[in-house]
Order: structure tokens, then sequence, then C-alpha cells
């Protein structure tokens, strides 16, 4: 069954008794048992909820995965992912990393004693390089922000195999609609639902696949012990969101490539990335690995003073953070997602304060260049 296919069909089978075609929100915190000793499977809604178990089935099964887990945020999902180590582990890490989760690793797992490499991990060399003995996995964002890098997955996760460590895949950018991690040998992926799987900017939430069954229960203990779990309200949500998974990105995709042609050849544009450009360095390689290039835009212009204009004098399209969403969204990345890299770091990597970010929504495309063209008309 296709992806488009399967996305619908979440949820569908799960209220025999009435045949709801949505599977309703089991609102409920704990579950009545039938007997001494006996469970209809759900014993209290942190360690399993009906709502919430369609969805990681659900997402499962978008990724050919043994299970799915629903978290209360992409964060959520990657600390949960970090109790799977131990002091003195160590992780190889894309370097051109979501602002957050570098936060996260450096902030606070660090503390616990785990140390984190960053590299770029398009190179494979480069990442073989980093790994030592202590190395337990290879950390990598499949499509990275802002600068969409487009990483090896497939030759990744051969080296990870080879060293017989784990291969995790942030694939929150390509979703399993345009890229499935797992197929390509990665063990984990991982999202924040709150973009392009739940859709709709009006969800945070974070969901893992695993392809192996024993280490699935490890996580699945994490994520019981921890319990940053997604709400029934919510998980309904995302399932919500999912089943338009396919005809949202088919649309935002054709209106990526319209605009990332437009902006490229804009006299006031620099640089354009978009890996749907065949100039794009990872043009190539997705279009071997994956489905699809995304929605996601970075482009530079040729002054700071553009740039605000940009972010103030855009209607249609809103000036605010996240991605992924219906709606088109322009944000600032020096200052927005990436404020926590040092700035001498988020140089390094390319982002600078002349480059901006849209995640292109489903509007009419000419809507969306007409709003663009009118914020870089210095004139009016
Ligand atoms: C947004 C984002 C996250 C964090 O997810 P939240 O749902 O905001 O907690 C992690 N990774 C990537 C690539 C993201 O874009």
């Amino acid at each position: 069954m296709s992806i488009a296919t399967a996305a619908v069909q979440i949820g569908l089978e799960w209220d025999t008794r009435t045949g709801a075609v949505t599977i309703p929100i089991y609102q409920t915190a704990t579950f009545r048992h039938p007997g001494l000793g006996q469970s209809t499977g759900y014993d209290y809604s942190r360690s399993g909820n009906p709502t919430r178990q369609a969805l990681e089935d659900g997402i499962a099964r978008l990724d050919g995965a043994s299970r799915g887990f629903a978290y209360s945020s992409g964060m959520a999902a990657i600390a949960n992912l970090l109790l799977l180590f131990k002091q003195g582990d160590h992780l190889i890490v894309t370097e051109d990393l979501y602002g957050g989760t570098y936060r996260l690793f450096e902030q606070i797992f660090q503390q616990y004693g785990l140390e984190f490499t960053y590299v770029d991990t398009s190179d494979i060399a480069q990442t073989a390089a980093a790994i030592r003995p202590e190395t337990k996995a290879i950390f990598v964002e499949s499509l990275t922000n802002p600068l969409l890098k487009v990483a090896d997955v497939a030759a990744l996760a051969a080296l990870c195999r080879d060293h017989d460590i784990l291969c995790i895949v942030d694939n929150t950018f390509l979703t399993p609609y345009l890229l499935r991690p797992l197929d390509l040998g990665a063990d984990i992926a991982v999202y924040s639902g709150t973009k392009y799987l739940a859709g709709h900017n009006d969800t945070v939430c974070g969901l893992v696949t695993v392809k192996d069954p024993a280490l699935a229960e490890r996580v699945y203990f994490h994520q019981n012990a921890a319990g940053a779990v997604l709400g029934p309200q919510d998980s309904w949500l995302t399932i919500r969101g999912l089943k338009t998974l396919s005809v949202r990105l088919d649309r935002q995709q054709d209106n990526a490539l319209a605009i990332a042609r437009w902006l490229a050849g804009h006299e006031l544009v620099t640089k354009v990335y978009y890996p749907g450009l065949p100039d794009h360095p990872g043009h190539e390689l997705l279009k071997a690995q994956g489905q699809g290039f995304g929605a996601m835009i970075a482009f530079e212009v040729t002054s700071p003073e553009l740039v605000e204009r940009l972010l103030i004098r855009t209607n249609v399209i809103s000036f605010a953070e996240s991605l992924g969403g219906v709606e088109t969204l322009i944000t600032f990345p020096a200052v927005q997602t990436h404020a926590d890299i040092e700035p001498e770091k988020r140089a390094a990597l390319g982002i600078s304060d002349r480059l901006l970010r849209l995640s292109v929504g489903i509007e009419d495309v000419n809507d969306l260049i007409a709003d663009l063209e009118s914020a870089f008309n210095l004139e009016a």
C-alpha cells in the first residue's frame, strides 16, 4: 500500500463497536480492569492510550518500522532517544543541526557525560574519521536546517552497521512520504511532528520509529519511564493532519520549486538553497534516495536591511518560527531558530545575517510570489 493510502487509513479500524470512521479521542487517564490480573491492553495513559497508539501504529506503518512512539514534542522525542546512552558514550552529529537539538546536546546531555562531535555528515570520510571506540551512534538530519544539505542516509547507515553503532535520522524536513530512513538502513527515525506530519501549525508533537523490535522495546521502556507522551487530543490532531500529508506535500513542493526558480532569477538574491534545483549539491543524491525535495528554501539577499524589509513587508507570508504547515512562513535563522549557536560557529556554517528561510505552504503560488515581489520592491 502506498504511503498516501496508508496515511488515510490511520485509525480507520479502531472503533469496531460503532464503526466510527475516525478514531475517538480517548480522553482518559486510566482504564477499568475486567478482573484481577486482567487488562484490556490499556491500564494507564502514560503507558498506552488508544488514540496515541493509533498514531504510533500509523507512523510505524508509514516508515516501515516495527513500532512507533509519540511524544509531547520533537525535543521530547530526541531527549527520550538520548536515554539509550550512558556516561562516556560518544555520538557523532550533523554540524548543520537544528538549534534546539544542539542546545539539548550541549547544555543538558553533555552534563551527564555524553560526548558529541559535530561533523559535516554529508562527507562520509569525515564522518568515518570521527568514529572512536566509545562511539555509540550517528545522529543526522536527512535534510538539514537551514542550509538544506542532504545526508547520504544509505552510506551513513552502512557505516554504522560496519561499526555496530546506531544510525538515528531526524527526518522532519522530508517525512516518510519523501524519504524512508529505515528502508535505507537506519535504525531509528525521529520527527518533529509539529511540522509536516501534523501540518497545520496547530499541534506540537514528536514521533519516533524503530526498526528492530528489541531496540523498540528499550525505547518503549524509556517512553513510559520518562513519560513525555503525547496526549489524546494532540494525537488525534496529528492523525488528522497525517491523512492529508501527500496532497499537502505535493502542492508545497510544486510551490517551492516555482519560488526557488523565481528567487534564483532575482537581482537582489545572491544565493538560493533548494535541493530541487539541479545545481544544488544534494540534488542527485536526494533524487536517488528519496521521492521528492521538500518545501523548505533558504536564500541570501544582498543586504541585512533587505532582510528586515522582507520580514516586515510580506503579508500573505507570515514572519514566524516553525515550518511544515499549510501557511507559508518566513524566518530569520541567525536570530530565531539558530540563536543558541555561537555567532562564530553560525558564520562558519554559512548562516549569515543575510540568510532567510521560507517554509512554503499550500497557497496559490502566484500570491506568494506577488507578496515577495512587493516586499522586494524598494520603490514602494
Ligand atoms: C522543530 C524541529 C525539532 C524540534 O521539534 P519540536 O516539535 O519543536 O520540539 C527537531 N528537529 C528539527 C529538524 C526540527 O525542525
